[in-house]
């Protein structure tokens, strides 16, 4: 690790009341056909909400607004179908064994001096039973963790207004708040706020003059909560 990223890190050690952990792409690394299956999904979903056409045309639009957008969301939006119409259905069609590894243990979160919580883009069915499967109910709060219903569908990206939300909600200022994502554009908007952010990059190449609104980048959450516990 970057002495600068390291030094970083102690920094959020000696700071930091609050550890704000994305979830997909952050606990743990989906399988390489994890997108072919999103994709089958949207074209699942589309077809029970009664759009028509065939699935392999419905797949096929998702898939060019997948690779347009950078997310396989979107094809909903762009659909004019209201999220709180498909965000469940959705993932009650993901399926667990895209998930290639688990990367955290409960020793590891539990170790962690600094208070645990979750904000996710998946709704809290997903959440609870992914971390019941790989043994960590209990180890975040119930009332800790936000899925997308439970902070009115707001996106990460889109904004700081969901991050001012959860920090308003666990009585937590920005600036001793720590943001952990896979997702590079979603801690914009944390930073802009005045919180850490930190990237889970999976072995991604990090340029921080690139990447101005990051504060530091592990390989992996346990890389992180070592440096913090
Ligand atoms: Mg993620």
């Amino acid at each position: 690790m970057a002495a600068s990223i390291s030094k970083a890190i102690g920094t959020m050690r000696q700071e930091a009341e609050l550890l704000l952990l994305d979830f997909d792409g952050t606990f743990y690394h989906f399988t390489d056909e994890f997108d072919s299956h999103c994709d089958d999904i949207a074209a699942k979903v589309l077809i029970e909400l009664g759009v028509p056409g065939t699935f392999e045309e419905l797949r096929e639009k998702g898939k060019e607004s997948y690779q347009k957008h950078g997310s396989n969301f979107t094809i909903f939006h762009t659909m004019g179908i209201k999220i709180q119409d498909w965000h469940d259905i959705y993932h009650c069609y993901l399926e667990e064994s895209y998930i290639s590894e688990f990367h955290v243990t409960a020793r590891q979160l539990r170790d962690c001096t600094i208070p645990i919580a979750i904000l996710s883009h998946s709704n809290r069915s997903w959440i609870t039973r992914m971390l019941e499967k790989f043994g960590l109910t209990d180890v975040v709060p119930h009332d800790r963790i936000f899925g997308l219903e439970d902070v009115d569908y707001l996106f990460k990206h889109d904004g700081e207004k969901v991050y001012r939300r959860v920090l308003e909600a666990l009585d937590i200022a920005a600036s001793k708040a720590i943001m952990v994502e896979d997702s590079l554009r979603n801690l914009r908007p944390a930073k802009k706020i005045g919180m850490y952010t930190v990237w889970i990059t999976h072995g991604k190449e990090f340029s921080q003059d690139q990447h101005p609104y990051v504060d530091a980048a592990v390989k992996r959450l346990p890389d992180l909560l070592q440096g913090l516990t």
